[in-house]
């Protein structure tokens, strides 16, 4: 296993090598370090090498990393299904959230942020390929889901995140990244307003969803290793 300053240098050529072959500069596309079950020692090491966006897909977690990894250290991005029971904790411990897909959790995270005197960027994730183990919105749904989010304070709908089926090769994702950026233009033109951010990409497939058009790229296994469990 290479040690992670290489690994990073790896995915940052990568990345920026994707955005060129597609016309796009480097800087459009946000490498978010994905450090779930990573112990915070690792998190503060990859901020140190530079990192400034991290994603995480527990509250409690997160909880945990900020205790090593100052809040205002790099940017914290809420990737994993969110309980709207835990909502109130979000906008204290994070910038910005990829993962909303219900009118009610979009209302629970909008009082929250609200509370916290803040407004709250948020990205609708969508269920591109209608897999019933996956979360988000379906195709369908989405439209009326953003009309609703896109009425409400102190949210700022910034976009569209998806996972796509897991698959073999990462040409197999393509069809997924290119509907996601399909919905994201209609649904822009529906409500009348930009939606810049297409969160897409791991590390089988990130540099396919930057051809796709990917803002965000969420990269774990590539920077750190496998997880374990
Ligand atoms: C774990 C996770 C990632 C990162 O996956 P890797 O394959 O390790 O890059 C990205 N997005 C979400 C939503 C995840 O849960």
């Amino acid at each position: 296993m290479a040690s992670m300053p290489v690994l990073l240098a790896e995915v940052r050529a990568r990345l920026s090598a994707a955005a060129v072959r597609s016309g796009r500069a480097p800087e459009d596309v946000t490498l978010v370090a994905v450090v779930k079950t990573l112990p915070p020692e690792v998190v503060a090491e990859a901020v140190r090498l530079g990192i400034a966006d991290l994603g995480e897909n527990r509250v409690q977690e997160a909880q945990v990393h900020q205790q090593l990894v100052p809040r205002d250290a790099a940017r914290w991005h809420f990737i994993g299904h969110l309980q709207r029971n835990k909502a109130g904790k979000v906008p204290g411990l994070f910038d910005v959230v990829h993962s909303v897909d219900d009118l009610e959790l979009a209302t629970a995270l909008a009082r929250r942020a609200a509370e916290a005197g803040r407004t709250l960027p948020v990205l609708v994730e969508v269920n591109v390929s209608g897999e019933a183990s996956k979360f988000g919105v379906s195709p369908e749904a989405l439209p009326e889901l953003l009309e609703g989010m896109a009425a409400i304070s102190h949210l700022e709908l910034r976009g569209l995140m998806t996972v796509p089926a897991v698959a073999d090769r990462p040409e197999e994702a393509r069809a997924g990244f290119a509907m996601l950026r399909e919905l994201r233009d209609r649904g822009a033109a529906r409500i009348g307003r930009a939606l810049p951010e297409l969160s897409m990409g791991m590390s089988g497939d990130f540099e396919v969803a930057i051809e796709e058009g990917a803002t965000l790229v969420r990269v774990g296994s590539a920077l750190f290793g496998a997880r374990q469990g």
